[in-house]
């Protein structure tokens, strides 16, 4: 099958990526407007871009707008439960477009490399999104590949982000840092 593979950034991309060459065409889509500040949108997409560059590889940059992913957190930004299926609903639906353009029969997503993210709704997402377009969702649970994600992607000297990619979640990240810190102090 060719398959469309959301890659939310580089170090993600590793391991699904091998996988999935294994046994399909793959087309990379990076689809993230949820990065913000664009200054870090550049970083990431640049991040992925060396690495590709290096390994013979093409990626597909979506459109960057940030302000369609504003609308559609609007009510819920600062509810990560409501927030986060909203945004994962908003980059599939372009790597979906991207996949239909290109003549792809498949979408995925890296999204599911990560523990910090919900995998359950990232599948059941996916599910809708590419039924939406005509598509198989090939949805894997990549979560027992995320030390070796990090481990190669160190050794790569990729740029890795410290906070998932919007900026409530800059914010939650920043506090969640604090209060490790301070409690480390009072011990
Ligand atoms: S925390 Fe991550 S997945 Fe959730 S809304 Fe923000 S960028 Fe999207």
């Amino acid at each position: 099958m060719k398959v469309a593979l959301h890659a939310c950034c580089g170090p993600c991309l590793i391991e699904p990526l091998d996988a999935l060459t294994e046994r399909h065409e793959v087309v990379v889509v990076f689809a993230n407007p949820n990065i913000q500040p664009a200054e870090e949108y550049g970083l990431r997409r640049d991040t992925l871009r060396e690495w590709a560059e290096r390994h013979g590889l093409d990626i597909v940059e979506a459109a960057y707008d940030p302000d369609a992913w504003e609308e559609i957190v609007e009510g819920v930004r600062d509810e990560p439960l409501l927030r986060c299926p909203r945004c994962y609903a908003l980059r599939l639906q372009q790597v979906a477009a991207e996949a239909v353009r290109l003549g792809c029969d498949a979408l995925t997503t890296t999204l599911s490399v990560s523990p910090y993210q919900d995998a359950g709704a990232i599948d059941e997402t996916g599910n809708r999104v590419a039924s939406e377009h005509g598509l198989v969702w090939l949805f894997e649970d990549y979560r027992p590949h995320y030390p070796e994600a990090t481990r190669r992607s160190r050794e790569a000297g990729m740029y890795r982000q410290n906070y998932c990619g919007c900026l409530p979640s800059k914010a939650e990240a920043e506090e969640a840092r604090a209060l490790r810190r301070a409690q480390r102090r009072s011990r």
